[in-house]
C-alpha cells in the first residue's frame, strides 16, 4: 500500500520532493506500546520493523513502554508493603518496566546487525517537575539523541518516566509513554510521531465494546483531547495536549498490522459532514450527592472547598432549583477518591445541616464527541432519544462546544454506546 505521509509538516512542495525520493532524511519516533512489546517474540518483530525503516535511511528513535501487565505487576508488588505506597518510592519502582524492554530491544537490534543504543528517562535527560506519578515534563535534552542519530545508530528510550531537578525518578502517569514519545518527537522536530498499537487507529468507539466501530482515517485535536479526557485511552491525554501545542504530526497505527492508521489533525474540512466523531466513555466516576442544602451565597463553596483542600478533582457538578429554600447538589469524583469525598461530604452535611448524602460508585458517563455539533441542531435530543428507546435512565447531562456527556448506571454502558453508535449511524462513515 502506499503510505502517504502527514502533509502538515512539509513546508514546501520541493522538501516533499526531497523527502520522497531520498534526498533527505526524515526523522521518526515511533512508540510501542505494552502488547507491542509483551513478550520475546513480539519485541524481535519491533526489531525487525524498526531495523526495515532504519534501512530505507531515516532517522529513528524508539520510545518504549513496559511488556504488558508489567506496571500493574509492579503496583502490585507496591501494595504488598504499603496500602497508599510511598509515591516516589512507587515512580523508583514502576519506572522499572520500562528499563526491560529497551535493553531488550537495543539488543534485539544489535543481534539483526543495526547500531542500537537505550537510554532510560533520566540519562536523556527528559526533566519534569516533582509531582511524583504524574509528573509533567518540562525540558528534553535532546543532544544525545541527535548525537547518536547522526553516527547512524536508532535510539532507543524508555517511556514514562523521567528526573526532576533534585534527581529524582520521577513517571508521568499511566499511559505516559504516549506523552514521552511527542514529547521526543516536539523537541527533536520529528517529521512524524507514530503511536503503534494492539488496535490499526482511532476508532468511533473502543472496538472492544462495540466490534461495528469504524476506523477514522484523520481527527482533529480538538476531537482526540476531548475524547481522550472522556476516556478514550487509546492515547494519553497530555500527549494530545503536547502534539496539539507543538503542531506534531502524530499517528495511530497497528504495530501487528500494515495500514495508514488514523492521523490526527488540525484540518477539520474532509470531517464537515460528520456531526459525531466519536463515543468516549468512563468507567472511573463515582457520584456524590448533598440533599436539602439551605440555598443561600456560599454553599457551593462551602461543599466543595474541603473536597478541593483533599486534592480531590471534580468532573461534572449540578444544582438544582428547589422551592423550599433547599436545594441538591451533585457532583462526581474519580473512583479511587470515592470513599474519602463521601465521608468529607458527610461532615460538610452535619456542618451545614443539610438532610443527607447518598452516593453511588456505580455509574459511568457517556460522552458524543464531533466539531459538527458546532453547526448542526439537535444532537443532544437525538442522543437522549436513542438512550430512552433502551430505557436507560440519564442521571446527569453536562455539554460544551463538541461534546454532550450522560451519566447512566454501570450496567448500561454496552448498551448505551452502541445503541448511540447506531443513533448516530457511526459505522457508515463516508471515509472508507
Ligand atoms: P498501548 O499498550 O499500546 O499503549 P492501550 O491499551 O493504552 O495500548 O490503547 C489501545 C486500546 O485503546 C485499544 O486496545 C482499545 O481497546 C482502546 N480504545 C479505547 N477507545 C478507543 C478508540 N476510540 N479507538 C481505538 N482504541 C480505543
Ligand atoms: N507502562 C506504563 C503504563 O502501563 C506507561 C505506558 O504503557 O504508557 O501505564
Ligand atoms: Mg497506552
Amino acid at each position: 500500500m502506499v503510505y502517504q505521509k502527514a502533509k502538515t509538516f512539509y513546508h514546501s512542495e520541493f522538501e516533499e520532493t526531497l523527502h520522497t525520493t531520498g534526498l533527505k532524511m526524515a526523522l521518526y519516533v515511533y512508540k510501542f506500546g505494552g502488547t507491542s512489546v509483551g513478550n520475546v517474540e513480539r519485541i524481535k518483530a519491533v526489531a525487525e520493523k524498526v531495523k526495515k525503516a532504519h534501512d530505507l535511511g531515516d532517522q529513528i528513535v524508539v520510545v518504549l513502554s513496559a511488556m504488558s501487565g508489567e506496571t500493574n505487576r509492579l503496583i502490585g508488588l507496591a501494595k504488598q508493603m504499603q496500602v497508599h505506597p510511598t509515591e516516589r518510592e512507587l515512580d523508583v519502582l514502576i519506572s522499572t518496566g520500562e528499563q526491560v524492554t529497551v535493553a531488550l530491544l537495543s539488543m534485539a537490534l544489535h543481534e539483526l546487525g543495526c547500531e542500537a543504543c537505550s537510554y532510560t528517562g533520566s540519562q536523556v535527560k527528559i526533566l519534569t517537575d516533582s509531582s511524583y506519578t504524574k509528573a509533567r515534563i518540562r525540558k528534553i535534552d535532546d543532544d544525545r539523541i541527535h548525537a547518536d542519530l547522526n553516527t547512524g545508530k536508532v535510539v532507543v528510550v524508555a517511556g514514562f518516566q523521567g528526573i526532576d531537578e533534585q534527581g529524582n525518578i520521577t513517571t508521568l502517569g499511566r499511559g505516559g509513554s504516549d506523552t514521552t514519545a511527542v514529547a521526543l518527537a516536539a523537541a527533536l522536530k520529528a517529521d512524524e510521531c507514530h503511536i503503534y498499537t494492539d488496535v490499526d487507529g482511532v476508532y468511533t468507539t473502543d472496538p472492544r465494546v462495540e466490534p461495528k466501530a469504524r476506523r477514522l482515517d484523520r481527527i482533529t485535536f480538538e476531537e482526540m483531547l476531548e475524547m481522550a479526557s472522556l476516556g478514550s485511552k487509546v492515547l494519553q491525554i497530555r500527549s494530545v495536549e503536547f502534539a496539539g501545542k507543538y503542531n506534531v504530526a502524530l499517528r495511530v497505527l497497528s504495530s501487528f498490522k500494515e495500514g495508514c492508521g488514523t492521523l490526527i489533525t488540525y484540518e477539520e474540512s474532509q470531517m464537515e459532514s460528520a456531526l459525531i466523531s466519536g463515543i468516549a466513555f468512563n468507567r472511573d466516576e463515582a457520584k456524590l450527592t448533598i440533599t436539602g442544602v439551605p440555598d443561600l451565597p456560599g454553599v457551593a463553596f462551602k461543599i466543595l472547598g474541603p473536597i478541593a483542600d483533599a486534592n480531590i478533582e471534580v468532573d461534572m457538578i449540578v444544582q438544582n432549583i428547589a422551592d423550599d429554600a433547599t436545594t441538591d447538589f451533585t457532583f462526581t469524583v474519580h473512583r479511587n477518591d470515592y470513599q474519602r469525598a463521601k465521608s468529607l461530604l458527610e461532615q460538610t452535611c452535619a456542618t451545614l445541616g443539610a438532610r443527607k448524602v447518598t452516593a453511588d460508585d456505580s455509574i459511568v458517563k457517556v460522552s458524543i464527541v464531533g466539531v459538527g455539533m458546532r453547526s448542526h441542531a439537535g444532537i443532544a435530543s437525538t442522543m437522549f432519544q436513542a438512550l430512552a428507546a433502551e430505557g436507560i435512565n440519564i442521571r446527569m447531562i453536562a455539554t460544551s462546544e463538541i461534546k454532550i456527556s450522560v451519566v447512566v448506571d454501570e450496567k448500561y454502558l454496552e448498551l448505551a454506546v452502541r445503541a448511540l453508535h447506531a443513533a448516530f449511524k457511526l459505522e457508515q462513515g463516508s471515509e472508507d
